[in-house]
């Protein structure tokens, strides 16, 4: 699915094709091929066909001193030069020559046809073959029906091909329990039968992006040794109206011959959200999800094939796409846990070689809230700079590596702080851990750095839980805010000025001490209501307000409130603290990179 799409050139690009070469036939030539070949001969030679009666139409160019004739079946034209022969004309007459005036402009009445009637037809024809078969191309490939529109370019993959089992996804444990039951079903169909039980026609899997549910479908088709068909969604939402459906018609058909088998939908909310009453909606859209629903209705449960769907937008798709009898089953796919990171790792580690002092668990802690997806890409960055090195073997160190890389990007070896600047980033990313270890419930610091990064951070404080957390209460997330602002405390307390170096975290605080008040009721005001709603969960958790303009303006009071309260208790630590904030930022500034171990020592020195 990732080929290349060159880009679509508008139809009346190839009528003023079309335009310009008619024109040019007409101008060039056609002129060219009305004038006939003109053979050069001698006068003696014109002279005896003269005498033998050979001479058809004649033309004496008294200009340019010649005579144009052809010969007595009008076929091969001839010139010659022209004599001084005062009763040529009178033989030329005497012999049946015809006197003509355009002899050279003339010609047969055979190629004219040719060149007036045939020749046009050819191009047109050739030119309405040309587009038409970029118009299929358009449609999506082969040419079967009337026009080759609507073709379903469903990618089949089979067991053999491409051999992806559930022992390839790491982690989600529930959602390949739940698909589990599916490879039995299509393996015992008849067992499901006898019972009376019918399974789901569609299962929708939802879950952020990267983990897995690709994955997921592609092992269900390979445990259970069917065919399997992807599509996705966007590839249904064509230029013209009614191919969408066309295409979703074709790919039902083209399962059903081949059932029992698996057809997957991938970003399943490009066709299948929510149809609005507004006018000049999307046609072709909803044209294609009605074909789908009429084509869901249309196989009879049991029949073999199996629909499975993925989304990252639940919240989008359209309530008649997941009543009963539809895609009615939910699969959620999560991020994965501290354990199913684990597992993921250990999966892709498989694939390349590791040296026997990584410790995998460690890294699954430090990359929490990663997606399968992006382990996967943290694995291979770490193989690829160990090549880089010159190693054989992927260490501890490139893994740790890799994941800041992912995190905050490429290290910027040509970014050139001042000294100043170095200092400022010091005392800013040791307030942040200062803070940190200050506190209880906060999670240790695992590494210093002041390294400029390619996303733009200078520097940061890398903190690692020790275990899962599924759960934050109050306190600890006043004592994240307090951390996040102790970067800019730490400016304030040492500089007496501040810089533009905390923007993300400023960012940050705010949105946990809004989602303390508007979501997690933490506000006394409030109680638990909630103010704000989560819009799409699965796609950076926007969210929408849900309350009056007064309660809003309070919301606002009271979030600027809660991050003053930390902001100061944070200042307050770091002024008690001074001089193991001086004595550390300056460690950090000759180090460069610290880590939690060394941060430890000298606090507790
Ligand atoms: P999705 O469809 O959910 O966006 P994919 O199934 O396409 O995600 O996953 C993308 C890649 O991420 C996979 O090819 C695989 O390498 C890796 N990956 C994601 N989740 C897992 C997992 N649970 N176990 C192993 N690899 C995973
Ligand atoms: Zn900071």
């Amino acid at each position: 699915m990732n080929e290349v799409k060159r880009p679509k050139k508008p139809l009346i690009y190839y009528y003023v094709i079309v335009i310009l070469i008619l024109m040019l036939f007409n101008f060039l030539a056609m002129p060219w091929l009305m004038q006939r070949q003109i053979q050069q001969v001698d006068y003696g030679t014109f002279i005896s066909m003269t005498e033998e009666g050979d001479i058809g139409q004649v033309e004496i160019q008294s200009q340019d001193n010649q005579i144009v004739f052809t010969d007595k079946d009008n076929k091969n034209v001839y010139k010659t030069g022209m004599m001084d022969d005062p009763d040529l004309t009178q033989r030329l007459y005497d012999s049946g020559a015809k006197f003509s005036s355009e002899i050279i402009e003339q010609m047969s009445p055979w190629l004219s046809f040719l060149l007036t009637w045939i020749l046009p037809i050819i191009i047109f024809i050739g030119i309405g073959q040309y587009m038409s078969k970029k118009l299929m191309q358009r449609a999506g490939g082969a040419n079967s029906m009337a026009f080759g529109m609507g073709k379903s370019n469903a990618k089949v993959y089979v067991k053999s091909s491409e051999g992806i089992r559930f022992s390839d996804v790491a982690g989600e444990d529930e959602a390949k329990e739940n698909l589990t039951e599916i490879v039995d079903y299509l393996h015992n169909p008849n067992k499901y039968k006898e019972v009376g039980a019918s399974m789901p026609k569609g299962i929708l899997l939802v879950g952020p992006p990267g983990t897995g549910k690709t994955m997921l479908a592609k092992a269900v088709a390979g445990e259970a040794n069917v065919p399997f068909f992807s599509m996705s969604g966007s590839e249904f939402v064509e230029m013209f109206v009614g191919m969408g459906a066309a295409k979703v018609r074709d790919l039902f058909q083209q399962a059903k011959e081949k059932a029992p088998c698996i057809v997957f939908i991938d970003e399943i909310d490009a066709i299948g959200k929510k149809r609005e009453g507004q006018i000049g909606g999307n046609d072709e859209r909803e044209q294609t999800l009605n074909q789908l629903l009429t084509e869901m209705d249309g196989f009879e449960e049991n029949s073999g094939v199996i629909l499975l769907a993925a989304t990252n937008r639940p919240e989008s798709l359209d309530p008649a796409l997941t009543r009963p009898g539809r895609f009615d089953r939910r699969v959620p796919v999560e991020l994965p846990d501290l354990k199913g990171r684990e597992e993921i790792l250990k999966v892709h580690a498989r694939k390349i070689k590791i040296a026997p002092d990584v410790d995998l668990y460690k890294i699954a802690r430090m990359a929490s809230g990663a997606s399968g997806a992006e382990l996967a890409n943290m694995i291979n960055e770490a193989a690829l700079r160990a090549v880089r090195s010159g190693r054989k073997s992927v260490t501890q160190a490139d893994l740790e590596e890799s994941i800041e890389v992912v995190i905050a990007g490429y290290q910027k070896k040509n970014a050139i702080l001042t000294d100043k600047e170095k200092m400022i980033v010091s005392y800013h990313e040791i307030g942040h851990a200062l803070v940190a270890a200050m506190q209880s419930h906060s999670a240790p610091v695992q590494k210093i750095t002041i390294v400029p990064r390619t996303s733009g951070a200078l520097g940061y404080t890398m903190q690692v839980d020790e275990g899962e957390h599924y759960l934050m209460s109050k306190e600890e997330i006043e004592n994240k805010i307090a951390t996040l602002t102790g970067g800019r405390a730490a400016e304030e307390v040492v500089l007496g000025s501040v810089t533009t170096g905390a923007s993300n975290d400023i960012e940050q605080a705010t949105k946990l001490s809004r989602a303390m008040i508007t979501r997690y009721g933490m506000s006394e005001e409030f109680d638990m209501v909630a103010m704000e709603t989560v819009t799409n969960q699965y796609l950076g958790g926007d969210t929408s307000l849900a309350c009056s303009a007064e309660t809003q303006r309070e919301i606002d009071k009271q979030v600027v409130a809660l991050v003053k309260k930390q902001h100061e208790k944070a200042l307050q630590i770091l002024t008690e603290n001074r001089q193991k904030l001086d004595e550390l930022a300056k460690y950090l500034y000759e180090k460069e990179t610290i880590t939690g171990e060394e941060f430890m020592t000298i606090l507790n020195r």
